[in-house]
């Protein structure tokens, strides 16, 4: 039996509904059950924070896919409690949602995900990384901006980002929960394609029917733009901060661990705009 955390998340949304499609026998778990209800399946009680919830939860587990949590800077600790129950529940294999090249990168987010499997290497349970890169969904706001007023603003230059769609990193899951030889691998998941924000303006362009420009600002000028549009500044910062690495080239390593595991090529980004555009 394979419990997901996080099933009430956009991306454990995805591995549930796939998993059950396949007939795998899965358990959502969700801090809120009540908000996993319309899910089909038996939803338990799973709070990171609240062990006594994770150990229940965990119960029988054989694999757990342990989605990372969206509370940055509380991540370790609550990922640890993952770990802990799913030792003392005997599960064969953990699959954690960590951070492309995580052991290595200069991503802002990478150390949390870094310490997180290193916590998982030490407790000794089989394990599959998936390095999950970046998100084409990261930028529907901008798709939408970019159409509205026909200009992208960020910080990320040239950079080269090689996002895919999250049904792709669910896909890869899917693929991972249910096939055999992942034990203990670390998958690098990214976009086939890495492509610049000038590239990803012209097809915003192309797609909305009007010039659409990228504009890209110094860090800090790019900071001080969030703020004065009413982005809390420590969120403007990290928003900055990410941007940097998107520009230093942190997210545009195209390996093809996830078109391997998928066995398609990955979503192209005119896709997600076209969805974005639509809805
Ligand atoms: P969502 O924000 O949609 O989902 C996050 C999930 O984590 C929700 O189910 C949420 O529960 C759950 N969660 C948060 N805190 C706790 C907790 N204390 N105990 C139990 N569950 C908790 O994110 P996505 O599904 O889109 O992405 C999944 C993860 O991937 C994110 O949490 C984040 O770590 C990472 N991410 C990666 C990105 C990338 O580009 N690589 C981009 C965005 C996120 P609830 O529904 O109750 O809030």
């Amino acid at each position: 039996m394979i419990v997901v955390t996080g099933a009430t998340g956009q991306l454990g949304r995805l591995v549930v509904a796939g998993l059950r499609e396949r007939g795998a026998a899965v358990v959502a778990g969700a801090r809120n059950p009540s908000a996993a209800a319309d899910l089909g399946v038996e939803v338990r009680e799973l709070d990171y924070d609240r062990p006594d919830t994770v150990d229940a939860a965990l119960t029988g587990a054989d694999q757990v896919l342990l989605i990372s949590g969206s509370e940055a800077g509380r991540r370790v600790p609550q990922h640890t409690a993952v770990v802990d129950a799913a030792k003392r529940a005997g599960v064969r294999q953990l699959v954690y949602t960590s951070a492309l090249h995580a052991d290595t990168s200069p991503l802002v987010l990478a150390p949390e995900h870094k310490a997180t499997e290193e916590v998982i290497r030490a407790s000794g349970l089989g394990f599959t990384f998936l390095r999950n890169g970046w998100y084409h969904e990261n930028h529907a706001d901008q798709i939408t901006q970019g159409a509205e007023t026909g200009e992208i603003v960020g910080a990320a230059g040239d950079g080269r980002v090689a996002s895919a769609a999250r049904a792709d990193f669910a896909a890869a899951a899917i693929a991972v929960l249910t096939g055999g030889g992942h034990e203990n691998r670390a998958y690098e998941l990214s976009g086939d394609t890495a492509w610049t924000f000038a590239e990803f303006a012209d097809q915003i362009a192309e797609q909305a029917g009007k010039p659409v420009a990228y504009r890209s600002l110094a860090p800090a000028e790019f900071q001080r733009f969030l703020v004065d549009r009413g982005t809390p500044a420590q969120v403007a910062g990290f928003v900055a901060a990410l941007e940097q690495n998107i520009a230093d080239g942190t997210l545009a390593d195209t390996p093809g661990d996830l078109r391997t595991l998928i066995g398609r090529p990955t979503t192209p980004i005119a896709e997600t705009i076209k969805a974005v555009l639509a809805a």
